[in-house]
């Protein structure tokens, strides 16, 4: 529920109104326009009476939202958020680009494609070194000595690395070592884990559930917002559908629909949503059409020996020419890779 209260009121009648609130058990999300406050109340608001909001005098308006996420809501927060990690922005008009492998499977491998997707532009290394597999006799990452390997290549390159957290046991290395935590789509509701990650203070990139809806990835940055942390990003990864063709059903309508209703950064991973190399382009090239805030590409600089997700990596030739070519495409957006 959303209270509209008219501007310049007395700080006493304001305090009577957030007095009443409060009693109600509900929490308060403040936000001063240039023409009122707007006071958006967190928690049920069913035990509230309405009729005893609207007779305080300084109440505009009361509006009922269908939307349970506060903190995540542009509503309440009507820029843009931009996410700063050390120094390379993504949001606002700042396209950013996380490139790497898959998985981290050796020192070479890893500064070789570090060096690689630097030179064409990324300003993020991903690599994953704890992976989510659906057969436990798949490789399952090389684990903390991947991250060692991580470290490594950002030393060598300077790139902020981005890796994927599975449980909370890992919470306190993965702050301090990486820069961007990312949460994977089976993990999306992994409500425990979220909540932990809402009380760091470092980015947090929220992979799409496999059968998600986008109100439901909404919640679950809810929980994350809820805890104190901010730095969410949003990221569309395919969803499940009917279709075997491609790996997911890339759901490039969510991103202009979480644009509109959150104010948190979007980007969009063609690699997981198509499962195929070559599709990985022409979704990049609509993702930026679609609104996005930025990509995350696989890229492996030897896809047919790759541990994992081979078939969708893009050598680092080919992925310099995607690069070449998005930066024009993000030109047309306003926006600079
Ligand atoms: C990944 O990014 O390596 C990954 C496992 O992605 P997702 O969680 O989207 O499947
Ligand atoms: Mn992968």
């Amino acid at each position: 529920m959303i209270i509209v209260v008219k501007a310049n009121v007395e700080e006493k009648d304001m305090s009577k109104l957030l007095e009443l609130i409060k009693k109600c058990g509900l929490q308060v999300n403040y936000s001063k326009g240039v023409g009122n406050i707007i006071l958006g109340l967190i928690g049920d608001t069913r035990a509230l009476d309405v009729g005893l909001i609207e007779s305080h005098e300084i109440v505009d308006k009361i509006l009922r939202v269908q939307e349970p996420y506060k903190k995540a809501n542009r509503l309440f927060h009507p820029k843009d958020t931009q996410i700063d990690v050390m120094g390379s922005l993504l949001g606002g008009a700042n396209f950013g680009v996380i490139a790497g492998p898959c998985s981290v499977e050796s020192e070479e491998q890893i500064i070789s494609i570090a060096r690689d997707v630097k030179k064409s532009g990324a300003k993020f290394l991903r690599g994953g070194a704890f992976k989510p597999r659906s057969s436990p006799y798949s490789f399952q990452g090389m684990g903390l000595d991947g991250i060692e390997l991580l470290k490594i290549a950002k030393k060598e390159t300077g790139l902020p690395i981005v890796s994927e957290i599975m449980s909370t046991e890992m919470i306190d290395q993965f702050n301090q070592d990486v820069d961007i935590i990312q949460v994977g789509a089976r993990n999306m509701q992994n409500f425990i884990l979220l909540r932990e990650l809402g009380k760091l203070k470092k980015p947090i990139l929220l992979k799409r559930g496999l059968s998600a809806t986008i109100e439901e990835l909404l919640m679950s940055a809810e929980y994350i917002m809820k805890e104190g942390n901010d730095q969410v990003i949003l990221c569309e990864r395919g969803i499940r559908t009917f279709e075997t063709m491609t790996r997911n059903t890339l759901d490039l309508s969510a991103v202009p629909v979480l644009k509109k209703k959150s104010h948190l950064p979007v980007i969009v991973d063609p690699s997981h949503a198509t499962g195929m190399w070559w599709l990985v382009e022409p979704m990049a090239k609509a993702s930026i059409a679609a609104g996005a805030d930025g990509l995350m590409i696989e890229v492996h600089n030897s896809p047919e020996e790759a541990l994992c997700d081979g078939q969708q990596s893009l050598k680092p030739d080919v992925f310099d020419k995607l690069m070449s070519k998005l930066k024009a495409y993000a030109l047309i957006e306003g926006k600079v890779i």
